[in-house]
């Protein structure tokens, strides 16, 4: 028999509203495994774990939202069809999806504006990352305005990691013929903030294509996303964007992080040595 001890992270109950540390709690267990004659038994010992945004949805109570997702494999880029010189807006651009996101749009010869809620955010956008300008939202009153400031022409692409008032403010400032990939509504997952209400006439009459995807539906593009990805970063095309904290006991911290944009890029929390 073979003991081993596991530190994990538990939610004290389901969490409805916006996520708090106290909402989390660290326990320890001991595992036994009992190996019988020419059984072959592996223990995992985990690096590094993922701090995801829809992994508040599954923490909610049994609710309406149909699908909290398994895996998280990447995006190809298929949803929108982005073409050379198309105008692209991405919102929580300094994050996980947002950063790769608009370098891929960059890469496709589109102009990439971004917006992120600081101007620490901002600076990266534009200075490592090479978008084409970049805003802080939360310094805008007035979202319709600012993007028109930003797409006096209108945009032909928005992905939305975020939804409520900037899906809304985006919408009005699409194109004809303006598609908008919905990856994730960031700001209405708490319950805190405004559902989008989208002006349909402008749906409507612009033509517009509002479409929503899950990295899963998309697995068949893993390998080629992951290959194609890794020469971009091999060949300094493309940068990553990643935002580590160490420790068990940091996760709940960097979790609830997620909902104040504390984190820029993708957060991993390092939970166990080499
Ligand atoms: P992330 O962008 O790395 O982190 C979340 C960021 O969202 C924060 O850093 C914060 O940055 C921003 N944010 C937080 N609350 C906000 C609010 N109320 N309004 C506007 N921005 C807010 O997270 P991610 O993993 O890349 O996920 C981004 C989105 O994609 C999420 O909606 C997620 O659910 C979705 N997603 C979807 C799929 C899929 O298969 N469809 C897969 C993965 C992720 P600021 O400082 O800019 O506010």
């Amino acid at each position: 028999m073979e003991e081993a001890s596991n530190k994990f992270v538990a939610i004290k109950g389901n969490i409805d509203g916006g996520p708090e540390e106290s909402d989390f709690e660290i326990k320890s267990e001991t595992i036994w495994v009992w190996l019988k004659a020419n059984e072959v038994e592996v223990i995992v010992k985990n690096l590094y774990v993922s701090v995801d945004p829809y992994q508040l949805n599954r923490m909610k109570s049994p609710s309406s939202w149909p699908y909290a997702g398994e895996t998280r494999s990447g995006w190809s880029y298929e949803v929108c069809k982005p073409k050379k010189g198309d105008s692209v807006f991405v919102s929580a651009a300094s994050g996980s999806m947002g950063s790769l996101v608009g370098q891929y749009a960059k890469l496709f010869g589109c102009r990439v504006v971004s917006c992120a809620g600081t101007q620490q955010k901002v600076d990266l956008l534009k200075e490592k990352l090479g978008f084409d300008d970049a805003f802080n939202y939360k310094e805008e009153n007035d979202l319709k305005s600012a993007l028109k400031r930003y797409f006096p022409d209108g945009m032909d692409i928005y992905f939305d990691n975020v939804g409520g008032k900037m899906l809304e403010a985006a919408v009005a400032n699409m194109k004809q013929f303006g598609r908008v990939a919905v990856c994730g509504v960031m700001s209405e997952y708490t319950g805190n903030g405004k559902r989008a209400a989208l002006d349909m006439l402008d749906v409507v009459y612009k033509r517009i294509t509002i479409q929503g995807f899950l990295a899963a539906d998309y697995l068949k593009c893993y390998a080629d996303f992951m290959k194609t990805t890794t020469d971009h970063l091999r060949t300094g095309k493309m940068h990553s964007l990643c935002d580590i904290s160490h420790g068990v006991e940091s996760v709940p911290g960097a979790f609830v992080g997620l909902f104040s944009g504390e984190n820029i890029g993708k957060k991993i929390v390092q939970i166990a040595d080499q």
